[in-house]
């Protein structure tokens, strides 16, 4: 273990020792990036990994608001806006009860280098609250989005900080947050990405995360001269990343045979085809129903409370939540000769998961790369308010598929020359890693 790396992990679990999900972000970069920080020692002169784990800034603020009821309640708001050396913060906003400083820090953490890989300019952030948007009525979405924004406006701007959607955020509560911004600083502006397409948002932005996780598994499965063509697929998940995995995995000639939530998944073997995947779109994003009435309406097997890597499948795109993969999982994925993962979630796979798949040769997309599309068109979203135009479709999936076929050969390239061929989390994080340390080097210590 490099001594360099040692002293930056021993500090930082000093300083917060009660924040596992940001060490356990903070480990997997820092191991991957060991031959690279001995590659450049002005690196270790420049004090890049204490700077690079510590966050610029983090604003944590209450937000007040009146229920239904009229009783007064109260949440947690946070911003964390973790690195703007390579661009103006950028990264999405999560509405789930469990979040905390921990869970956003691990999230911006990320964000850094996902953000760098797309080759634009965006520095790393990541906000949110503990609120909990399911069972609440959209006049409660309504009035704690502005009670959040009333307080997160200040330290957000176009040239600042931009956030956008993720967990529990999605168009609903981008259009509030938004309306909420306009109002109070009196200027129409590219502030959020994810926006609604009559305000400055951009398309494929809906689709980009779930579009770009597929597109990098395409590539990756290339490499062995594979495709997604009539390919069993296992999605977890079935919020905006799901939704839109499946739609492209269809389009490639996969079959996606399980969807899930937080109470349980469906196991489809017929597949979620066209006429089902819309019956899940009115499902979770109109009637804000349960994947379990997905089960009822078509008879098929339903399991509370268990995530689908039990089933037989040839690929699996973790795409819910952080940790939703353990070891045991990892096993019997493997046990059932699955060919390659692709995490469309952030940080989906325990550490004990990812060696399992390493260990055994599966192919393995993580997270920073595979779903990197979200972010890569949230910036085409800030270039178009920029230059105040609106790009068509076509150009907007053919620009996401470039940069994910880039970040691709990126992390293959990457991996190669520091000395782990054909190890994508190496390669990512490794390339995400050098734009961020150059620059931080050559604006010196700030
Ligand atoms: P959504 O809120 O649209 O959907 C989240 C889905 O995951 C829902 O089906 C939800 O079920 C399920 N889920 C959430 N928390 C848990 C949990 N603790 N246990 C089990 N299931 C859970 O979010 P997104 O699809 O936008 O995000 C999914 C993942 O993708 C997250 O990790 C996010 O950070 C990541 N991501 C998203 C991007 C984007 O552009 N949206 C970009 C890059 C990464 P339920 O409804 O029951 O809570």
């Amino acid at each position: 273990m490099n001594s360099y790396v040692e002293r930056v992990k021993k500090t930082l679990q000093k300083r917060d020792p009660d924040q596992p999900e940001f060490h356990q972000a903070v480990d997997e970069v820092l191991m991957t990036i060991v031959p690279a920080i001995e590659a450049h020692p002005e690196f270790e002169e420049h004090g890049i990994l204490e700077r690079v784990t510590e966050p610029e800034r983090v604003v944590q603020f209450r937000v007040p608001w009146l229920d239904d009821q009229g009783k007064v309640q109260v949440n947690r708001g946070f911003r964390v806006q973790f690195n703007s050396a390579i661009g103006p913060y950028k990264g999405g906003l999560r509405f789930h009860p469990s979040v905390n400083l921990s869970v956003i820090k691990f999230l911006g953490f990320e964000q850094i280098f996902k953000n760098s890989l797309t080759g634009l300019p965006m520095g790393g952030g990541k906000g949110g609250s503990d609120f909990d948007p399911k069972g609440k009525s959209d006049f409660e979405v309504m009035k704690f989005t502005q009670s959040f924004m009333t307080e997160l406006n200040r330290h957000i701007g176009p040239n600042t900080d931009v956030p956008a959607g993720d967990i529990g955020v999605g168009g609903r509560e981008i259009g509030f947050l938004y309306g909420q911004y306009k109002r109070i600083k009196n200027e129409f502006t590219g502030v959020l990405t994810g926006k609604g397409l009559e305000y400055g948002g951009s398309l494929v932005r809906p689709e980009a995360t779930g579009y770009g996780l597929v597109y990098f598994v395409r590539e990756m499965l290339a490499t062995k001269n594979e495709s997604f063509k009539g390919k069993t697929v296992a999605i977890s998940g079935s919020g905006n990343v799901a939704q839109y995995a499946t739609k492209k995995v269809n389009e490639l000639g996969g079959k996606v045979v399980t969807l899930s939530d937080s109470n349980g998944y469906i196991y489809d073997p017929d597949g979620v085809d066209e006429e089902k995947w819309e019956f899940v779109m009115d499902l979770k994003n109109n009637r804000r129903g349960r994947i379990k009435e997905y089960a009822d309406k078509f008879g098929v097997e339903y399991h509370a409370d268990k995530r689908p890597w039990e089933k037989k499948v040839d690929i699996a795109l973790p795409s819910a939540t952080q940790n939703e993969v353990d070891k045991n999982d990892a096993l019997k994925l493997v046990e059932h000769g699955v060919l390659a993962v692709g995490e469309g979630a952030n940080m989906p796979s325990t550490p004990e998961a990812i060696d399992v798949y390493l260990k055994n040769g599966i192919l393995f997309a993580p997270a920073k790369a595979a779903n990197a599309g979200g972010v890569a068109t949230s910036g085409l979203e800030m270039s178009q308010n920029s230059l105040r135009l609106s790009w068509t479709f076509e150009e907007v999936d053919q620009k996401l598929d470039a940069i994910m076929k880039n970040i691709h050969k990126e992390a293959v390239t990457a991996a190669e020359k520091y000395g782990s061929p054909g190890n994508y989390m190496v390669g990512a994080n490794i390339a995400g890693f050098l734009k961020v340390a150059r620059a931080m080097v050559a604006q010196g210590v700030v």
